[in-house]
């Protein structure tokens, strides 16, 4: 068993994060998350024609009669409109958590506690509803199943303030700018500047043990 320890020991620290497969996801609150790579994402119209209907057959709802039979049969149209979207959403976040720990070496997240915010934030529902905080405790259970991580980054790191090509950090950044422009002459769209940085935020912790 001694043995075997230090094997698993050797085999840690000799895991070249320097190079490591590492993905970084910024949280974003319309669209779920950001990703530092191109990651191949379906969701695009994935849940777009179940939510058509569901638009649909709420509009239908808004017309029938309240309490009439129409009115009972339409809601449970309306009803079954929004377990479908509830359960392609959850078949979508498995796909493509399975397929995230399946390529990556580690997976950087920021370290914010999800039902604070909504709190905090008094976005309740957008924030519980887009998947985020499921999204991220699947991937941690893929990746620890597969003898993978998922690191947390700090919640102070300003990912969102610092370049991620010059490293320089601004003063203020509204959450109205979509771009993040430097004077080094970097233009990124302000998530993925995000996300590219606390991959590299991870990777940094990495290789500092
Ligand atoms: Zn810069």
């Amino acid at each position: 068993l001694l043995y075997e320890k230090s094997d698993c020991e050797n085999q840690a620290e000799e895991f070249d994060y320097e190079n490591a497969k590492i993905l970084g996801i910024d949280y974003a609150m319309h669209g779920m998350a950001v990703f530092s790579e191109d990651i191949q994402k379906e969701n695009e119209g994935y849940f777009r024609k179940s939510e058509e209907r569901l638009a649909r057959e709420q509009r239908k709802l808004s017309h029938c009669v309240k309490g009439s039979n129409n009115y009972y049969r339409q809601k449970k149209r309306v009803a079954l409109c929004h377990e479908k979207i509830r359960s392609q959403r959850k078949d979508f976040l498995h796909k493509l958590s399975h397929e995230i720990a399946e390529a990556y070496d580690v997976v950087a997240v920021e370290d914010i506690d999800m039902k604070a915010m909504s709190q905090c934030m008094h976005f309740g529902k957008s924030v519980m509803d887009n998947g985020y905080g499921k999204f991220r405790e699947l991937l941690e259970y893929k990746l620890t199943w597969r003898g993978k991580k998922l690191v947390r980054v700090d919640r102070f790191f300003p990912s969102s303030k610092k370049c991620c090509k010059c490293g320089n950090i601004k003063k203020e950044l509204k959450l109205s700018d979509r771009v993040y422009l430097c004077t080094c002459g970097n233009r990124i769209d302000r998530d993925l500047n995000a996300a590219i940085n606390i991959r590299e935020e991870a990777r940094r912790m990495l290789l500092a043990g």
